[in-house]
């Protein structure tokens, strides 16, 4: 459907500013697009779907800014962040600036650090540490100076559909009242709510990932120096689990565990008894700590892990956190969340040009994307495998370090890492691959 054809679904409506002056307010019922969630995923794929001429709604239950876990981003997103045309505003921004990862042994602080600047040169070898209640508004307000139209405070309470294809979505507004809005694609970035993933039966766990997390906020905490004054520090302890350390502005520090739930959670459901116990158990980051204030309550979550059996339809994607999350180990959801965002826009902007919104058309990023996340799945596997560390799997094959530092970046996709995984396999017995449980 062209753009004119739309605008015979324009509704203008009347609105009563609180100064009393009255503002049209433009609301249509039909758009090339529909986005659920106002995310970094969603609004990668309205920023560039909109100026290829697509009408494009985004739909978000929240008001801006909101909340949200998962500040670490990795240098892969550079290519996303050009395409949006983010970096500018992600250069003058006061993120601190991400050069490294560095894995620390709990017991013996034995540290080994990943810089980057070993695979990368230049600028694409840096990336930032974003608090994601700003960094997720200058996402979106991108995608609304491309011409995004975006609606907060508004729930998709599920998507419509006519035999097996999607034509759109039933919305609920702030004040209960509900609309249905056509569109030609629907896309699921609605993060871990995966409102497609649940309606339609999709959603299951992944065999044998279990982990649960605890997190929250410092003031004061220990600052590296130098180079290293963003570099993330990942404490890992005797009990398979470990604790990601991340520098923010304003000297905050966002502190969080990740273990086996029986573990965690063997003194009872309190999240303070497990997440204080742990602390006190990690002395390198008790140390880091100790003269660090607590800012913000502890949330945590049971269940990480998910994905769907299915991740595009006719008629409909899902993009992020909504296709799948498996573990914030190497710090890949937002990589995943842009790239994915940006695959499917491209593929989408193709489909609407062909007017064929079928699976096979929309999916046609599905399969090397997956097969990127799957490189990611068996290195989260081997990290949580007893036998294996890559202290001895980076002295026994030093060919390997570069592969490893490329899966660390996030550049897995379309890459061919056979080489890494056929020697992964060596010391970590692969687990069934994601293909086995899901569509690709
Ligand atoms: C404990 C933990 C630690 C993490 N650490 C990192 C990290 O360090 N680095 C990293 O890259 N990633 C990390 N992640 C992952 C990261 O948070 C996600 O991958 C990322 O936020 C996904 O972005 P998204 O756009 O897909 O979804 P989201 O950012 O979750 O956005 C989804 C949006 O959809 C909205 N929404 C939901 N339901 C509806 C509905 N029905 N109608 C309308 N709107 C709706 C939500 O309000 C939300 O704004 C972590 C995750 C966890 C759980």
């Amino acid at each position: 459907m062209a753009r004119e054809d739309c605008d015979l679904a324009v509704t203008s409506q009347l609105r009563k500013m609180e100064d009393g002056t009255m503002i049209s307010n433009n609301s249509h019922s039909s758009y090339d697009v529909v986005v659920i969630g106002a995310g970094p995923a969603g609004a990668a794929v309205a920023a560039l779907l909109e100026p290829k001429g697509h009408r494009c709604l985004v739909v978000e239950s929240s008001a801006f800014p909101r909340y949200h876990v998962g500040e670490s981003l990795i240098p892969h997103t550079h290519g996303t962040f050009d395409r949006l045309g983010l970096l500018p505003r992600m250069r003058e921004s006061d993120f601190p600036v991400k050069h490294s990862v560095c894995f620390v042994q709990s017991t013996t602080s034995e540290a080994t650090p990943f810089y980057f600047s070993e695979t990368i040169e230049g600028d694409r070898s840096r990336t930032w540490q974003v608090e994601r209640s700003e960094f997720d508004e200058i996402c979106i307000d991108n995608a609304r100076d491309a011409g995004a139209e975006v609606r907060m405070q508004t729930r998709v309470r599920h998507v419509l559909f006519e035999g097996d294809r999607a034509v759109g979505v039933r919305l609920e507004n702030s004040d209960g009242g509900t609309d249905d809005v056509a569109a030609r694609v629907v896309v699921d970035a609605s993060g871990r709510s995966t409102v497609l993933g649940k309606q339609l039966g999709l959603k299951i766990d992944v065999p044998g990932l279990n982990k649960s997390s605890i997190w929250t906020y410092y003031r004061g905490g220990h600052r590296n120096e130098g180079i290293a004054a963003g570099e993330t520090t990942i404490f890992m302890l005797p009990c398979g689990g470990w604790f990601w350390y991340i520098p923010l502005p304003n000297d905050e520090v966002s502190v969080g565990i990740v273990a086996d739930p029986e573990y965690l959670f063997r003194d009872g459901p309190q999240l303070e008894t497990a997440f204080d116990r742990e602390v006190k158990l990690c002395e390198p980051l008790r140390d880091w700590l100790s003269s660090a204030e607590q800012i913000d309550e502890l949330r945590g979550i049971r269940k990480l892990a998910y994905l769907n059996r299915e991740v595009v339809g006719n008629g409909w994607v899902m993009v992020g956190d909504a296709a799948g999350f498996l573990d914030p180990i190497y710090s890949s959801g937002l990589f995943l969340a842009l790239a994915s965002g940006e695959l499917a826009a491209d593929c989408i902007d193709d489909a609407l040009k062909a007017d064929d919104v079928s699976a096979e058309r929309l999916g046609a990023f599905v399969d090397p994307l997956w097969r990127g996340v799957e490189v990611i799945h068996r290195l989260i596997r081997a990290f949580y495998d007893p036998d294996f560390s890559f202290g001895k799997f980076a002295k026994k094959h030093p060919e390997q370090q570069a592969a490893i530092i490329d899966c660390l970046v996030g550049d897995v996709v379309g890459k061919d890492m056979s080489s890494l995984l056929e020697t992964l396999a060596e010391m970590s017995p692969p687990p069934p691959p994601l293909h086995e449980s899901i569509v690709l």
